[in-house]
């Protein structure tokens, strides 16, 4: 068995790690605590979650509800379900998807091993033996968990494009270069990195990027300066919902679909980035073919969607390294 954090093999002669899953320094890095964090969440408050979902009519993988936790440190540290925003944020099972928290692991594992950088992450073993997904918000510093100080400023791309929520997939990845551009601190970087995370999403099926899963944050509270926030809520949309025939979730090139290398290498001039850096860039991805096809075997998705997931990655990476 392999940590839940960082996907590495676990000790076998550590007491905690045999019974949490976790690598004892990933508790620490994740939580802060000694002592993986019981979560105080009854089978009831996770069956009216599921059924919130269902009667909302979420149609989106990405939009299900997240449930937010407080932790209280301590020998015995405890996450428990508040109705505020905090610190930590749970992502259990919903019955319309299977798989959805491994699937999310999986894809934000597969874009850290790629060097985009993410938001902390992980899985947590319910008490059900379930896994839901967990993940720390980077705009609040937790030090003694008081979430209160040290806020660090954050906007999404729709924000910052003066559109409104539901306008979320109106727009395009050269509007998203542009607010790079616009406001950004490190352009240069930023727009690599936003380069990068793009083709990435194709080639792992993330086809919900919208513009409300990019932001720019502060590099310190109050600096004012911003650059791009780390990469989060990145799903294998078109495995979960292969209905949609989208690509990606904004135009690039003015497509969402049949998208082809060269419409990665217009965005690249659309950007100003040289077309021997965007080719470099695309190549170390087709390069990382052979790891991600290990990752997601490597992975907890069930069979049938490992089947379909590598069939994905191989066809997309055929296509961008043509
Ligand atoms: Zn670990």
């Amino acid at each position: 068995m392999n940590c839940l954090c960082c996907g590495k093999p676990l000790s076998n002669d550590s007491a905690v790690e045999k019974t949490s899953f976790w690598h004892n320094s990933c508790i620490k890095k994740f939580f802060f605590s000694k002592n993986l964090p019981k979560i105080d969440i009854t089978d009831e408050v996770l069956e009216q979650y599921a059924n919130e979902n269902i009667n909302n009519g979420i149609t989106v993988p990405g939009v299900q509800r997240k449930l937010s936790l407080h932790l209280t440190q301590g020998d015995n540290p405890r996450l428990t379900l508040v109705n505020y925003p905090t610190v930590y944020i749970l992502k259990p099972q919903v019955p319309e998807y299977r798989s959805l928290p491994e699937a999310e692991f999986l894809v934000m594992q597969m874009a850290l091993r790629t060097g985009i950088k993410t938001v902390p992450f992980a899985l947590f073993m319910m008490e059900n033996s379930s896994y839901s997904y967990i993940t720390r918000r980077i705009d609040r510093i937790v030090p003694n968990n008081t979430i209160k100080a040290n806020m660090h400023a954050m906007e999404d791309f729709c924000q910052l494009s003066g559109r409104l929520s539901q306008d979320k997939y109106h727009g395009s990845y050269e509007q998203c270069s542009k607010i790079i551009s616009k406001y950004s601190i490190n352009t240069g970087l930023d727009l690599s990195e936003l380069f990068v995370r793009i083709v990435f999403s194709y080639v792992a099926g993330n086809s919900d990027m919208h513009l409300k899963n990019f932001s720019l944050i502060e590099t310190a509270p109050n600096s004012q300066e911003y650059v791009l926030s780390p990469a989060y809520d990145m799903l294998p949309v078109n495995i979960i919902l292969p209905e949609d025939e989208n690509q990606l979730a904004l135009t690039l090139n003015e497509k969402k679909r049949n998208i082809k290398k060269k419409d990665f290498l217009a965005l690249a001039e659309n950007a100003g980035i040289l077309s021997k850096s965007a080719e470099k860039m695309i190549n170390k991805i087709v390069t990382l073919k052979e790891t991600y096809l290990k990752m997601c075997s490597d992975s907890y998705l069930p069979d049938d969607m490992k089947s379909e997931f590598y069939k994905l990655i191989t066809d997309r990476i055929s296509i961008i390294a043509e």
